[in-house]
């Protein structure tokens, strides 16, 4: 699916005819207005882009056909069961071709007036080392017409960099812009090192869509999305370079560190191609973010209390400070049990709130009611010193984490639940 499929099938799309300068911040302004609302920029420095694409958990659960309460299922399947990639001799994206990259020439915008730069911020980026395969999510500032500084984390893209620094080699990779939703969250997957998000996607598109991942290759011997909008190929090198400020997911900006810079060598675009814009900070941003956090949390709270219901990072919390978890409980201490398995299941969680199954945990509303109701702050664990999110502006290098159990005690139920009408 390329973004103009994925348009098409929307109907609340927002169209932009008029021209709109790269460096301005009007593409921000427009998609923070109302993040629900898709829009589809006719002429953003004279080209097409889309951005709040899959800005609520409804246009996520559509695109990829699935009830928003199913998607976490889904996608916990998806990473334990990764399925085969379909190879195509002609993807889309190999439409039409340049090795005279002009960054600036395209739809790239300037987010926030004291970003570094002009930033790439739905891109994935593809490399092999040694037979491995890795697909993931980063921040690329646009240096000039052909370079870009691009955030690596210590993750998998890190480490496969660093094995190529040490071999002497440029590490080969493909950016690619506007691929399809599972691609992306597929990309947004902290899985082991050498598991194959390109299969997880295949796995992801398989029980949404029925079909499996197509595929195409670029010159440079890497597999990518067949339906990209925009590849490019490029090459990681020893150089470094100051990167950001760049406003985040938290909405605040992060500080300037050096990292890698990557020179594009070609790219590759489909036929009338649009730029995906994935606002900082924003809905989609946090979704594309937390949701694959969910099914491993999910997973991981389950192995401390086995009736598990449901997970949720809530958008309050950026998607990934935050969470929520409704259980059973079999025992008392389950809640305190359930708050260390969530901070298991995801290490940048900070503050994590228990509740029982009767609450609806997608509903603010009713979660600070259990908290209001149900919780004394002696049923509440506090710990010192643990790492956390780089992105969180108010930890001084750890974090304290606090997790909340608003949970019944075990034979008190009869006081606290809500009085219903019959
Ligand atoms: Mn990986």
């Amino acid at each position: 699916m390329s973004v103009r499929d994925h348009l098409s099938m929307m109907d609340d799309v927002q169209i932009l005819d008029s021209f709109i300068e790269a460096d301005s911040s009007e593409v921000t302004r427009i998609l923070q207005k109302n993040q629900d609302v898709t829009v589809h920029f006719k002429n953003l420095n004279g080209g097409e882009a889309a951005g709040n694409l899959l800005s609520t958990r409804e246009k996520m659960a559509k695109a990829m056909n699935v009830g928003v309460c199913d998607i976490s299922e889904l996608l916990d399947k998806a990473i334990a069961h990764p399925e085969p990639t379909l190879f195509t001799e002609n993807p889309e994206f190999r439409y039409r071709c340049t090795e005279d990259v002009n960054l600036l020439s395209l739809p790239i915008p300037k987010y926030f007036p004291e970003d570094g730069g002009r930033y790439i911020t739905a891109g994935v980026i593809i490399a092999e080392w040694e037979g491995k395969r890795n697909i993931s999510f980063h921040r690329m500032m646009v240096m000039d017409k052909n370079h870009l500084a691009v955030r690596l984390v210590p993750r998998h893209l890190f480490t496969m960099h660093k094995l190529a620094k040490k071999a002497g080699k440029e590490l080969d990779i493909s950016i690619c812009v506007g691929v399809c939703p599972c691609a992306l969250l597929a990309a947004a997957t902290s899985l082991d090192f050498g598991v194959d998000e390109l299969e997880v996607a295949s796995a992801i598109r398989k029980s949404a869509l029925g079909q499996p991942m197509l595929v195409g290759r670029t010159d440079n011997g890497l597999l990518v999305p067949a339906n990209a909008d925009y590849v490019f190929e490029a090459k990681l090198t020893f150089e470094t370079t100051a990167e950001g400020p760049f406003v985040d997911i938290t909405g605040t900006y992060d500080q300037v560190r050096q990292e890698p810079v990557i020179r594009v060598e070609k790219m590759w675009t489909c036929k009338d191609p649009i730029f995906h814009l994935l606002l900082p900070g924003g809905y989609e941003h946090y979704l594309l973010m937390g949701m694959p956090r969910e099914p491993v949390m999910l997973k991981t709270v389950r192995q401390a209390v086995p009736r598990t219901h449901a997970v949720r990072l809530t958008e309050g919390g950026c998607c990934w400070l935050h969470g929520v978890v409704s259980i059973t409980k079999n025992k008392e201490g389950d809640g305190i049990n359930a708050i260390m398995a969530a901070f298991t299941g995801h290490p940048s969680l900070k503050h994590v709130v228990i509740v029982d199954e009767d609450i609806d945990i997608f509903d603010d509303r009713q979660v600070e009611w259990a908290i209001a109701t149900r919780f004394q702050a002696d049923r509440m664990l506090r710990i010192e010193g643990a790492a956390g999110s780089s992105l969180d502006a108010s930890s001084s290098g750890t974090t304290w984490k606090v997790g909340i159990d608003a949970t019944i005690p075990l034979g008190r139920e009869k006081e606290f639940q809500k009085g219903v009408l019959d």
